[in-house]
């Protein structure tokens, strides 16, 4: 192919476009590859398009390479199998609704499960049919509430999306395998430095799942993987119990050797203020107490847990306290309970607070007397029984994993003994998922096994983002000057510049461009003439970002000894190339 840019469909921008937020969007601008239509929506421009038809082929061909069988699927689509399966109203504002003539529902599909599923029950109905993987490239539409980053999160973008069919588990289990070799051989062709993390279903629903993150300070996912195994994780799925402190025993800055008598609020104070001081202020009864676990140590070595969970209602607290609710019930909880959640914790310091609130579905633990302001411990009733640890935790969620922001550098790896967790950012590039029998379940789509019987099928979904890649790749790739794409992605694999005024210059730029074209590259030719000086072309080859830059100037000029220059985008390293012969050379 070839592009000339006297005549190609481009305006370069010296200026960054004001709502580019990131890097690879102002680039992407800039140098003619899109423009913004609506928030989230762009149109394509020839350069881009150029790109993301070589990503697009790169794909394709990886997915028909294990089998799979391209189709394409309408954007417009009904209700109903949306309905049926609970996503009509799970997405929420997520998706574009929209009504026809006759005041029946469409949506915009942000995802094609459904279609799948009920295309192959139109179409086969034995188990002798599969196993079957189909495929679209195709328009997808999720009205995302921050679109941003141009590309990278659009409310109209490309995806690849497949889905496979199998009668059994173990075949659902290969397809599976296929796809995710597929897409470790199409992210290594496209250049991505990328790690592939465990991950949660999501609105998908299904089983197991795997996402393949492309590494990149402007992700917006963060991920964990473990210094000495190969565990990582989307920190949205990790099931790690944080490993520094200890939920108790090995606490040593947080531990309060002794209570003598009566546990009070007044001497939970005094310890919060000796294992925790605070740099502004020192803790006082009514603080929120917020990350630190107490625990109550008995003198047979067991220990209960006294303040965990999230904050209470402090007004429903109050009202308790006050006698207008009914006292919670006192509910110790036991220690394989606490196990579960050692990280740690809201509640407040004082009477009333310990209640059961917050989404934890963990019960705090209530004792009256804190009513009466005498003593905050459950059964502290025997003066010199107890000893107190303080234990610095972390929020939790209802199952008991840490929240996703607070998983830290350093927690202990849950899949080896010896390896720690450390965190990093990427760009989600694609997502695999084992979805079992949901859409097949809610769509009825049932073939015949062996001995005739009906057996609900098993299905998998793969995506890739497709126009996300070209805002990745751009990002992965691009630096101070502009643009600068891997080859097996880049619009053209040369520009050629023709820096001159001279009819020689042109003669034997247009010659060398001919010759490059037939030899099957793609070129893109600055042969603009006029007024557009050279400074102007290669400042435009720089934004654009091929990967080689050819200039044709001066050293065609000697009829006997004509030389090109010969540029590396990425190094910047020049070399002298003879014109006779430099088409075999280029190639
Ligand atoms: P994200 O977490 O970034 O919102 P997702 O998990 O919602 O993505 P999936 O439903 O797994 O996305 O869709 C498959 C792929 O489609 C993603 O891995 C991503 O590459 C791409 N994709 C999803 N949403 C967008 C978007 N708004 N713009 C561009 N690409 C997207
Ligand atoms: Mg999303
Ligand atoms: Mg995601
Ligand atoms: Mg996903």
């Amino acid at each position: 192919m070839l592009m000339r840019m006297s005549t190609l469909f481009v305006r370069t921008l010296r200026e960054d476009p004001s709502d580019a937020e990131v890097p690879s969007h102002r680039l992407l601008v800039r140098a003619g590859y899109i423009r913004r239509a609506a928030p989230g929506i762009y149109t394509w421009l020839p350069l881009g398009l150029a790109v993301l038809r070589k990503i697009e082929g790169i794909i394709r061909e990886e997915m028909n390479a294990i089998g799979a069988q391209e189709v394409s699927f309408p954007a417009l689509l009904p209700r109903e199998p949306y309905e049926a399966t609970g996503r009509w109203t799970e997405y929420g504002d997520n998706i574009f609704r929209l009504k026809d003539r006759k005041d029946a529902d469409y949506l915009l599909g942000p995802t094609h499960e459904e279609m799948f599923t009920l295309l192959v029950k139109d179409m086969y109905s034995s188990y002798k049919d599969l196993p079957l993987s189909l495929y679209q490239i195709q328009t997808k539409y999720r009205d995302e509430a921050r679109p941003r980053a141009g590309l990278l999160r659009g409310r109209e973008f490309t995806m690849k999306d497949s889905y496979s069919f199998d009668v059994s588990d173990a075949g659902l289990d290969a397809s599976y395998q296929k796809h995710r070799a597929a897409y470790v051989r199409i992210f290594d062709r496209l250049g991505f430095d990328y790690a592939i993390v465990k991950a949660t279903a999501g609105a998908m629903g299904g089983s197991k799942s795997e996402e393949f993150l492309a590494k990149a300070d402007v992700g917006e996912d963060t991920y964990v993987r473990c210094t000495t195994c190969d565990y990582a994780a989307n920190v949205e799925a990790v099931q790690v119990r944080p490993a520094a402190p200890a939920p108790y025993d090995d606490a040593p800055a947080a531990h309060v050797e002794d209570t003598p008598g009566t546990p009070t609020i007044d001497s939970l104070v005094d310890h919060l203020n000796t294992a925790f001081p605070r740099a502004d202020r020192p803790w006082v009864a009514g603080d929120t107490l917020k990350n630190v676990l107490v625990v109550l140590k008995h003198p047979d070595g067991t220990r209960e847990p006294l303040a965990i969970g999230l904050p209470g209602d402090r007004e429903v607290d109050q009202k308790r306290l006050e006698g207008q609710l009914e006292p919670i019930e006192v509910e110790p909880m036991d220690e394989t309970e606490f196990a579960k959640h050692p990280a740690l914790v809201k509640g407040y310091i004082g009477p009333g607070v310990l209640g059961e609130e917050g989404k934890s579905g963990i019960r705090y633990l209530v004792d009256p007397r804190v009513a009466e302001g005498t003593s905050w411990v459950t059964g502290a009733d025997e003066p010199g029984r107890h000893v107190i640890d303080l234990v610095a935790g972390r929020d939790f969620t209802a199952d008991g994993t840490i929240e996703a922001a607070d998983v830290r550098d350093g927690d202990a790896c849950p899949n080896c003994t010896e390896g720690t967790l450390e965190s990093a950012r990427g760009i989600e590039m694609g997502h695999v998922f084992q979805l079992g029998r949901k859409y097949a379940e809610a769509l009825d789509l049932k073939v015949l096994d062996e001995n005739g019987k009906l057996v609900t099928v098993t299905m998998g979904s793969y995506g890739v983002g497709v126009t996300r890649a070209v805002a990745a790749i751009a990002e992965n790739s691009l630096d101070e000057i502009g643009l600068c794409w891997p080859r097996n992605v880049a619009p053209a694999d040369l520009h050629v510049v023709a820096a001159g005024k001279d009819d020689a210059v042109f003669a034997a730029a247009d010659a060398l461009v001919a010759g490059l074209a037939e030899a099957g590259l793609d070129v893109i030719y600055d042969d603009r003439a006029g007024k557009i000086s050279p400074g102007v072309k290669f400042k435009d080859a720089e934004l654009i970002g091929c990967p080689t830059i050819v200039t044709v100037g001066r050293g065609v000029a000697d009829p006997d000894n004509q030389v090109i220059e010969v540029k590396d985008r990425r190094t910047g390293e020049r070399q002298e190339l003879a014109l006779d012969g430099a088409v075999a050379a280029l190639s």
